[in-house]
């Protein structure tokens, strides 16, 4: 269905703002018009939660999270970032496969089975946009994915 990408994304955030027991400030950097997606919003849900979940369970004490939504041409551009330990360069593109998992350990004591970037990008790809992320070690990470859209024509409505 046809859902305002703007306020459903602020909706997205809100929750995990209530809900966060850790010490990590949100920082939001979203237009104030209206961005109208054909989306399944389940399934949308699904890859922010997945995502800001990560973001969330990587980022240190008082560290900051930064939400961006941006319109480029024919689609919206999303991007979460944290300022947490990060990815070795040559393990970014593998986060994405099924069951990988970065450091073994390191994982292992923060819980999780390596599937929910897997799930993010498969629902991103199913509504037609495609997801990557940009990391550098102990600065943080962040996670971007576009989605298309056909912007609102002046002259539609004339
Ligand atoms: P699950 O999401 O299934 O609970 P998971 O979080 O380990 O488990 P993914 O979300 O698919 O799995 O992420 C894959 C791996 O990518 C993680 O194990 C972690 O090593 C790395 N990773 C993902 N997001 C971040 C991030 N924001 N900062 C640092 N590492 C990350
Ligand atoms: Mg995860």
């Amino acid at each position: 269905e046809w859902v305002n990408f703007v306020e459903f994304f602020h909706h997205v955030i809100d929750r995990f703002e209530m809900a966060k027991q850790q010490n990590v400030t949100f920082k939001r950097k979203l237009p104030n018009t209206e961005i109208f997606v054909e989306i399944d919003e389940d399934k949308m849900t699904q890859v922010l939660y997945n995502i800001i979940s990560n973001a969330l369970k990587y980022s240190p004490e008082g560290g900051q999270i930064t939400f961006k939504l941006r319109e480029l041409n024919e689609k919206i551009e999303v991007s979460i970032s944290d300022q947490g330990v990060g990815i070795p360069k040559e393990n970014v593109k593998k986060i994405f496969e099924r069951f990988y998992r970065v450091d073994k350990a390191r994982s292992r004591k923060l819980g999780g089975t390596g599937l929910g970037l897997a799930i993010a990008k498969e629902m991103v790809e199913m509504h037609g946009g495609s997801i990557w992320a940009s990391s550098k070690e102990g600065k943080g990470t962040t996670i971007y994915f576009t989605l298309p859209y056909e912007p609102a024509q002046e002259d539609e409505w004339l």
